[in-house]
Parts: C-alpha cells; sequence; structure tokens
C-alpha cells in the first residue's frame, strides 16, 4: 500500500474517538495537542477522559456508538477494542467519506497515525505503510538519538526571521544559500548551548554579510563505481547544495536519489559510442547555469579526473571566470579491484599499477605497449570491452606470458557485478562467452590469479566454461584458501 503523507490542520474541527479506555485516552491527548474539538464517545471512560470532560476539555458521548455520533466530524479513530464495532464504525464513515483510523488495523484504516518526532514546531512522522509499526517505532528511536535537540529552537528563530531575511534576500538562490549558513554552524550550536542571545546576534551578522545576489560555480563530484554506500561526505553534501546536476549515463540511480530534490537533474549521458551529448554542449550547459547564479554540480561516474575529461572542463570554467571546486570519487579500478577481491598491488606479485585506456583520442600506436606488457604490474584496463582481441594481441606481441590472469570486472559495486576470470591466452573468447557488457574493468596481472579464493560480493566469479566452469573454480578456490 502505497500512503500519501500529510500534515493536517486540525485546529478547531471536531475528531470523534470511539472508546474509553487507555488507548483512546492517548489518541484524545496527542488530537487535543493540535488543537482538535475531541469528542470522545463510549459505555464508560477511563478517570483522565472523566477529568478532561469535565474541565471542558474534551466533548462526551455515553453509551453505545450511534450512527449520529459522526455528524459533523472530520475525522474518526475508532478505538474501541472490539473488532466487530471498529469494523462497523469503518464503514459508516467510509459510507460518509469521513478518514478514519482503527487503531491496530491498517485494512479497516483509510489514514493511519504516523510515528512522531516532535521538535516543535518541526515534526518528523514516520510509517511503514502499515507494514510493521514496530520499525517506525524503533526508526523514530533511533532518530530521535540523532537528531539535534537544538532544532525546535532553531526552527523558531528561522520563523521569528523569516520576513526580514525575505526581505533583505529576495533573490531565491541568494537566500537558500544564506539559510544553509543560518541553519548550520554557529547559530544551532550557540542553541544548543542555551545561549539565544548570542545566537540572535550571530544570525544578524550572517544576514548583514549575506551577498545580495547568488554568485554560481561548478563542482565536479566524482558519483563512485554505482554502490551509494561509496560517495564521499562532501560529494554528498555539493549533491545537496546543487541547484542544477549535469549527470553521466554511468551514475547510479541510487546516488542520484541522495540529490536535493528539487534540483534540476540533466542527463548529459555518454555511453561507449553513444556520444549524445557532446562535450561541448555540457560545457555551455556548465557555463550558462553558473552564469544565471546556480549552484552546478557535475557529476561523473567514478572520479572525474581519471578518464572522465575533467581536465577539459575545468580548463573551460577557468578560461571563462567560473569558480570551481573538484570533488574526488572512487575510481573504477579501486572499486571493482576492491568489489571482486583482488589486490591491486601485492609484495609477492605486482609493485605498481597502471590505470590505462584501450580506447584514445588518437590510435593505440601512442601506447607504449613493452611497458605496458611488463611482468608484476597490474594494468586496470578502463573502457576495453569492444578491445579485447587487440589488447591480447598487443600485450602477446610485446612479451606478457599468455598464462597471465585477468579478472574481467561488469558493473562493479552493483547489485548485478559479475567477475569473468582466466587467463591473458583467452580472453576475447572468455568475455564473448560470457557476453560481457560495458561498464566493464579489466584487471590484468599477477594479482588477479586471487579474485577466486578472494571474492566476497555478488556471485562467485565465472570461470573457463561456464556452467562446469564454476565448480573447477569453486574448487580451485577452497584449495588456494587452504
Ligand atoms: N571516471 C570514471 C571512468 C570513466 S570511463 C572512473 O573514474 O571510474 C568509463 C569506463 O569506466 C567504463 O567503460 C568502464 O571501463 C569503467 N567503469 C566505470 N564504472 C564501472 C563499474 N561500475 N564497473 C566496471 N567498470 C566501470
Amino acid at each position: 500500500m502505497k500512503l500519501y503523507p500529510l500534515f493536517a490542520d486540525l485546529a478547531g474541527r471536531r475528531v470523534l474517538v470511539v472508546g474509553g479506555g487507555a488507548v483512546a485516552e492517548r489518541k484524545a491527548a496527542m488530537l487535543l495537542e493540535a488543537g482538535a474539538a475531541v469528542v470522545v464517545g463510549a459505555p464508560s471512560i477511563s478517570p483522565a477522559l472523566a477529568a478532561w470532560a469535565a474541565a471542558g476539555r474534551i466533548n462526551l458521548r455515553a453509551g453505545e456508538f450511534e450512527d449520529a455520533w459522526l455528524d459533523a466530524c472530520w475525522l474518526v479513530i475508532a478505538a474501541t477494542g472490539e473488532p466487530l464495532l471498529n469494523r462497523r464504525i469503518a464503514t459508516l464513515a467510509a459510507r460518509r467519506r469521513l478518514f478514519v483510523n482503527v487503531v491496530d488495523d491498517a485494512e479497516l484504516s483509510s489514514f493511519q497515525v504516523p510515528a512522531v518526532i516532535d521538535r516543535a514546531p518541526v515534526t518528523i512522522a514516520i510509517s511503514s505503510g502499515g507494514a510493521a509499526p514496530v520499525l517506525a517505532r524503533l526508526l523514530r528511536e533511533r532518530l530521535e538519538a540523532w537528531l539535534d535537540p537544538a532544532l525546535g529552537p532553531l526552527a523558531a528563530l528561522a520563523a521569528r526571521w523569516r520576513a526580514r531575511i525575505r526581505r533583505r534576500l529576495p533573490e531565491l538562490g541568494a537566500r537558500r544559500r544564506f539559510y544553509e549558513r543560518l541553519l548550520t554552524g554557529a547559530v544551532p550550536a550557540l542553541l544548543r548551548r542555551g545561549q539565544p542571545a548570542l545566537a540572535e546576534a550571530e544570525a544578524e551578522r550572517l544576514l548583514a554579510d549575506s551577498p545580495v545576489a547568488s554568485v554560481g560555480s561548478v563542482t565536479l563530484v566524482g558519483a563512485g563505481p554505482g554502490d551509494p554506500g561509496l560517495l564521499t561526505l562532501r560529494g554528498h553534501r555539493a549533491l545537496h547544495e546543487a541547484d542544477v546536476i549535469l549527470y553521466d549515463r554511468l551514475v547510479s540511480p541510487e546516488v542520484l536519489a541522495l540529490a536535493r530534490r528539487d534540483a534540476e537533474r540533466v542527463e548529459v549521458g555518454k555511453e561507449a559510442g553513444n556520444h549524445h551529448v557532446t562535450q561541448e554542449r555540457i560545457h555551455e550547459l556548465m557555463l550558462a547555469h553558473a552564469r544565471a547564479g546556480h549552484r552546478v554540480v557535475r557529476l561523473k561516474g567514478g572520479d572525474p579526473f581519471v578518464f572522465g575529461r575533467g581536465g577539459e572542463e575545468l580548463e573551460y570554467l577557468r578560461a571563462h571566470g567560473v569558480p570551481y571546486e573538484v570533488v574526488p570519487g572512487i575510481t573504477a579500478a579501486l572499486a571493482c579491484a576492491a568489489y571482486a577481491g583482488v589486490p591491486l598491488t601485492h609484495r609477492d606479485h605486482a609493485q605498481s599499477v597502471r590505470l590505462v585506456t584501450a580506447h584514445c583520442r588518437r590510435s593505440h600506436d601512442t601506447v607504449d605497449w613493452a611497458a605496458l606488457a611488463q611482468e608484476r604490474q597490474t594494468l586496470a584496463v578502463y573502457m576495453g570491452v569492444s578491445e579485447l582481441a587487440t589488447l591480447q594481441e598487443r600485450l602477446l606481441i610485446h612479451g606478457r606470458a599468455p598464462a597471465t590472469p585477468f579478472a574481467l570486472v561488469e558493473n562493479g559495486s552493483r547489485p548485478e557485478q559479475r567477475v569473468v576470470t582466466g587467463t591473458l591466452a583467452r580472453l576475447p573468447q572468455l568475455a564473448q562467452a560470457h557476453a560481457v557488457r560495458s561498464p566493464a574493468l579489466l584487471i590484468l596481472g599477477e594479482v588477479a590469479a586471487l579474485a577466486p579464493a578472494l571474492a566476497w560480493f555478488g556471485e562467485p566469479p565465472l570461470g573457463e566454461a561456464a556452467p562446469a566452469g564454476v565448480s573447477s573454480i569453486a574448487m580451485s578456490a577452497s584449495a588456494s584458501a587452504r
């Protein structure tokens, strides 16, 4: 069930609670806090409810439930503890198109009461869609512990200052930046320490110092290989502050989901062989948005400076006087190695690593193949899926042993990761047999022999011939583990 979350203004509105026990009492208390005109109906009621009625805080309907109790109500809560009666109330309420909550019965309820964290004026409501109320309560406890106790006073301060802030900073972008500075840093810290007067003074100073027009900028952010856990904290933060996000095809949806909700997202995807937005166009977009005062995040798979054309983009921004920053990311070589259990260097097997691309602006012949073919080093080859045969041929010609192991990692760090292992002698054949597709990264070198034994993520590596090979690899894995 997919629920639509909403916060209802119940001030002065009549709400009926049917039931007179402890549960009804709790529900009535919450409704009173929201200022509702609470009516409680039951044949007998708890002492607390009786006291509230005597004090005029709630209205009573004594006796068995009647349809007429629903007259003029906005909401109904059935807390009778009697399933048949609860069902009748739900049916009658539905007939009148009244929202009804039957306590602990998601099926009969047309609205649910969430678990709530109260940092007035901030309210956080959590729902598990009726699936597991205990889970929602557990989450609430965790959030309670994690949330800044100064949140309430901070929101109240922001409310007091709102009109002034709007007057001084009419431009939305400038105002948003100001709020970010107001709501993080010194002001909440002072409130937390119980120094509201100093907090006000600090807010005053911030507002006076705030630029009236927003200055655009571009941040190149490395999104990592796919697993959102591999995004850096700074990258996460930049995504939160972005007005516009220009992202590549390789960026995973899970990473993109961490960005600010109302940021404009523009896919400028580049896939192998399909440059559907040209680099020039990306440059123009960055410049146009930055000049409009936006904070642009240029979000790239892996790291922006590893085969990501980040260098060209910075040159362009610099030439046009746009301020920029760079947030590194976990590049595919590091991620694929880690998630395939292949250490890129190893005291016994490899003393250096090279990051290479099989697919250059110019031809293969600018590559120093003799150097790449040396032993006891690891090659991490990007963008190579369609060039594996050429790669194999050149490396063999230049003396790399046919028995050199490789691990080919497709969709590294993603749930659908696959790893194919084998030796250089059969590299293109194995890649074809297992239909390896982009994005895939080739790790070639002595260290790749460790993949079957050290793999820990996803399915075990695929080897020589598809089904039979799996078991022989598994055997050699356990043999070398011993
Ligand atoms: N800037 C990126 C590389 C961009 S080039 C980085 O630092 O990772 C694109 C190539 O990166 C792909 O063709 C593939 O070889 C590699 N790649 C990127 N993400 C990958 C992933 N999740 N799994 C395997 N290879 C990946």
